[in-house]
């Protein structure tokens, strides 16, 4: 099902643009090469103001995701990036306090 799914960088190219940069100034080349081509599975759907954060993997929502879990914070010029690692998958990008981010229409 996962190609249902548009890539981000079709819907948000500055995020991933953005994203990468950040990652690679971490030494994270293999979570760099991810997020290229990660997919928009969902948004967090939270409702919050300030929170503008996706799924970009099927995970049960509230499920923990187990051992091979790891938060990676970057820190962008604004707002705050966290990623939700699994195992060198790129679960979830949470995107807080961030200006709002333009959908690009992902339609092929
Ligand atoms: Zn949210």
């Amino acid at each position: 099902m996962e190609q249902d799914h548009p890539l981000v960088r079709g819907v948000f190219p500055d995020l991933i643009a953005e994203l990468t940069a950040l990652l690679e100034e971490e030494g994270e080349h293999e979570l760099a090469d991810c997020a290229r081509d990660l997919r928009l599975v969902d948004e967090c759907g939270c409702g919050d103001d300030f929170c503008q954060s996706i799924r970009t993997a099927d995970h049960p929502r509230g499920r923990p995701y187990g051992p091979g879990h790891r938060c990676v914070s970057l820190s962008p010029s604004k707002g705050m990036l966290i990623l939700d690692v699994v195992d060198a998958r790129i679960m979830y990008i949470e995107i807080l306090d961030r200006p709002p981010m333009h959908r690009r229409n992902a339609q092929p």
